[in-house]
């Protein structure tokens, strides 16, 4: 088992996590050879789960630990799951390492977004600590924006990574949606998350952000939307519907959750669109609308179409918005124009240093690739960890690399 441990923890800095909460139905196990001979599944996040958990209850997880201690330093804005792989990577690496987040807590969307039914916080608590323990600087409260511009940063680090995830809610606009009673899918997840914890939250203390007794619509077909269908039912909600504008079929979120969602009570209604939100000064229903899948747009995939006289209204006391999140305007909050980013607002890199058009300034997980997965935000952050590695490696050892690159070129040539 110690060894198995060290082979999955040899390319995953947080295996106990992507055990408990990759989509491993269109993942590795959608992917498995057993499966698709017939037989069923490896349980290849089950058997991830118990490796590390064994090797958490046997004391072989250790805090990172430096062969030597280096005086360069890394600045890492996030403590999301990059973040803390990176500064995992980094600190093992023997950089001195700071991780800035603007949340009183590590661990991102894993604390505050993902629910706790799905993931338990402490399992990421538990890496947190060990971080800390290896020497990683948390500074938590800290919104770069706010408390220090990234030139600051720069000034402070020799390298910088950024991790800072995508917050921005995609919005709806139908009539009634300033209606108090329509809620952001991270503004619910996340005081759900904060009562877990025990903190105060009055907005879900006052019912605005609970769903205890009320008829909830939640209106996407994400893993965020998943998740919030599976907190009301847990809130002990009335009725619990979702709404999504394509069928089942063409759902983005994982089919293991609907199966899930659906044995909880969930009701899923397909092919419908919210049309207004009725209510004067209260929410009282969604005026919602048929679809029907029409032709493919260019990225192939069928475009949904509103079915003439088809609205309905469905009753409703809470509606949850949750249509995805696009990024924050990055380089307006950083307060640089310098800082490249494309066209949706995620940073450009180069993908084979991870840098961004600023030297020294590195970027992985979510902001650079939209909404995605952990298990990527962690390999992201491990091959950006690489790059700086090699960019303060050439820094500090800039005559011992030009050797050794010499030594390969004459290698190559023959004469070595
Ligand atoms: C509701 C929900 C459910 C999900 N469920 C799953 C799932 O089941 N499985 C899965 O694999 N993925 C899931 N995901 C996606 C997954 O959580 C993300 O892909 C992953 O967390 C991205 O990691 P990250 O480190 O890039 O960003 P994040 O986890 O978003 O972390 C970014 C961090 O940066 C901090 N930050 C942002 N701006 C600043 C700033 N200016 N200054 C300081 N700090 C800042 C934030 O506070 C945050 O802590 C889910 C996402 C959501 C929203």
């Amino acid at each position: 088992m110690e060894e198995a441990y060290e082979l999955s923890s040899r390319t995953n800095n947080l295996p106990e996590v992507c055990g408990r909460i990759c989509p491993q139905d269109r993942l590795c196990e959608g992917n498995c050879v057993i499966e698709q001979a017939g037989h069923g599944t490896v349980t290849i996040g089950s058997v991830e789960t118990y490796i590390t958990e064994t090797a958490f209850a046997n004391g072989w997880v250790k805090p990172p630990t430096p062969n030597q201690d280096l005086a360069q330093s890394v600045g890492v804005i996030g403590a999301g799951p990059a973040g803390m792989a990176a500064a995992e990577q980094l600190r093992k690496a023997g950089y001195q390492v700071d991780v800035y987040d603007r949340h009183d807590r590590v661990g991102g969307l894993m604390v505050y977004g993902i629910p706790g039914f799905k993931l338990e916080k402490h399992i990421v608590g538990r890496r947190a600590r060990l971080l800390h323990d290896g020497g990683v600087r948390f500074h938590l409260r800290f919104e770069v924006g706010r408390d220090a511009t990234l030139e600051n940063l720069r000034s402070r680090h020799d390298a910088i990574l950024i991790c800072a995830g995508v917050y921005r809610s995609r919005e709806i606009t139908a009539p009634g949606v300033g209606l108090p009673e329509i809620k952001q899918a991270l503004d619910y997840l996340t005081a759900s998350n904060r009562k877990g914890f025990g903190d105060p939250v009055p907005e879900f203390d006052s019912g605005l952000l609970n769903a205890n007794g009320k008829r909830v619509v939640v209106i996407g077909g994400g893993d965020t939307a998943m998740d919030c269908v599976r907190t009301a039912v847990r809130q002990g909600a009335q009725s619990v519907k979702c709404l999504y504008r394509r069928d089942r079929g063409n759902m983005p979120g994982s089919m293991r959750e609907v199966t899930h969602a659906e044995e909880e009570g969930v009701d899923f209604v397909w092919l419908t669109a919210p049309e207004a939100f009725l209510g004067d000064d209260r929410l009282e229903g969604v005026r919602a609308i048929r679809m029907r899948l029409g032709s493919p747009d260019s990225s192939g995939r069928q475009t949904p179409r509103p079915v003439l006289d088809s609205n309905h209204v469905i009753k409703a006391d809470l509606v949850i918005n949750a249509l995805g999140f696009d990024p924050e305007d990055i380089p307006g909050m950083f307060g640089t124009s310098d800082l490249e980013v494309g066209q949706w607002g995620t940073i450009q890199i180069d993908s084979r240093t991870m840098m961004t058009s600023m030297d020294g300034v590195f970027a992985a997980g979510d902001i650079v690739r939209g909404a995605s997965l952990v298990v990527w935000a962690i390999r992201d952050a491990r091959d950006a960890a690489a790059g700086i590695d090699r960019y303060l490696r050439a820094k500090r050892e800039p005559a011992a690399i030009e050797m050794a690159l010499a030594s390969q070129a004459r290698r190559r040539s023959g004469y070595e």
